[in-house]
């Protein structure tokens, strides 16, 4: 259940950053999780909502982008989709392929609540 870890991290970084800046209360969170890292969305979203209980993330939604595994072939550098885990370059054949994107866990952006401030 690697998806707990995730969650916990993402916790930890989106709270800093809210001390920090002294943000208020997180009404979402963009992630962007690679097609390699294995991520169960619904997984993440769970461990996500237990963790934030009684904290600034209370509210906090989860949106995930999910991004496709490119490869780069090394021998003729053409970048392709790679379908089904299957690291061979379509032009040449060769299997020597380097992973261009598809293993990201990355949090895109967060937004907060802004009327905060209408608040007398
Ligand atoms: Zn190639």
């Amino acid at each position: 259940m690697h998806e707990l870890a995730i969650a916990n991290s993402i916790f930890q970084t989106v709270l800093n950053e809210v001390a920090l800046k002294k943000l208020p209360p997180v009404t979402l969170i963009a992630l962007r999780i690679g097609a390699l890292s294995d991520v169960v969305p619904e997984a993440l979203e769970f461990n996500f909502s237990i963790i934030c209980r009684d904290s600034p993330l209370e509210r906090a939604k989860l949106e995930i982008e999910r991004v496709p595994l490119n490869g780069k072939c090394q021998a003729c550098e053409h970048e392709f989709a790679v379908e089904k885990y299957v690291f061979v370059c379509p032009t040449c054949k060769s299997g020597q392929i380097t992973v261009t994107q598809g293993e990201e866990l990355d949090i895109a952006y967060i937004e907060v609540e802004d009327n905060v401030e209408n608040e007398t």
